[in-house]
């Protein structure tokens, strides 16, 4: 049987229960532990406490394997470099050359290692005044062969939502978090996404869209600026620079688990509901 815990043990243990249910993380599970390893902690010493001083702003935090030698459940958080001051407000009718400086700055861009196995850089699509703007993840092998995000089967069904919303595309102004494909359409790691994130701020900056949905994870993460779970982040308004943010599933993720598309179609009517928009009849 398990060794009973003490009192601190358990106030801890339940404050860390309290806190996942705070960041919505209500199914957690048990990996099955070995009983003789338990009896080997139990007989331990006490290790002694240490006080880290807090990791500066910026700083990454590694995850630290737990004392089973497992990752843990959720990834220590990392630091986010501060986004930029919000720029000054761009005038309508001067955003297409505003995005066209931002596109000629990022040039042929070999700021980080994604680059390397780039054919198009991809920097963004719609209108440059456009009052929905969403945010995916980065390119994938058909948006790097064409150089326009949501070109593949993800972005025939992020054409749908949008024509769901009573929208065409061409109204509505689209980018990622990274520029370029990575290898494997593996998540853009930390530094390839921060490096990149100074571009997509300067774009929402001048396109200041009334709504941003953030296309799954990875989107959400570095819109907001910590590491949470969709499930904490879905169903509420954010405020990010001066837009309302509704954070959403991937639509490749909606792909591969479709029974998931009635709660994405929940969160793109808050999203609505922001813009004064009514879903068109279906007759
Ligand atoms: N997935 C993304 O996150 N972005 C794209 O442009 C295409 C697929």
């Amino acid at each position: 049987m398990a060794p009973a815990l003490d009192s601190a043990t358990r106030e801890a243990l339940a404050a860390r229960l309290r806190f996942y249910r705070d960041l919505g993380l209500t199914e957690l599970y048990r990996r099955p532990v070995d009983p003789a390893l338990l009896a080997q902690i139990a007989a331990e010493p006490e290790p002694q406490t240490q006080t880290q001083p807090p990791a500066a702003s910026g700083e990454q935090q590694p995850s630290q394997p737990n004392s089973f030698g497992e990752e843990p459940a959720i990834p220590a958080r990392k630091g986010f470099p501060a986004p930029p001051k919000v720029a000054d407000a761009v005038a309508p009718a001067d955003r297409i050359a505003a995005l066209q400086t931002i596109r000629e700055d990022i040039g042929d861009c070999t700021r980080c290692a994604l680059h390397k196995g780039r054919h198009n850089l991809v920097f963004a699509d719609g209108d440059a005044n456009a009052r929905l703007m969403f945010v995916g993840e980065g390119p994938g092998a058909d948006e790097d062969a064409q150089g326009l995000p949501f070109v593949g089967r993800a972005g025939q069904l992020l054409n749908n939502m949008i024509a769901a919303m009573g929208l065409k595309r061409e109204q509505v102004y689209i980018a990622n978090v990274v520029k370029c494909r990575p290898p494997d359409n593996r998540t853009p790691d930390p530094g390839e996404a921060n490096t990149c994130m100074q571009f997509l701020w300067r774009q929402i900056d001048v396109v200041r869209p009334q709504v941003l949905v953030a296309l799954g994870a990875t989107a959400a993460t570095y819109l907001l600026g910590h590491r949470q779970p969709l499930a904490g982040l879905r169903g509420r308004i954010h405020a990010v620079r001066g837009s309302s943010l509704i954070v959403t599933y991937h639509p490749a993720y909606l792909l591969r688990d479709p029974r998931q598309k009635k709660e994405a179609w929940a969160d793109l009517q808050i999203a609505m509901r922001e813009l004064g928009l009514k879903a068109p009849s279906r007759s």
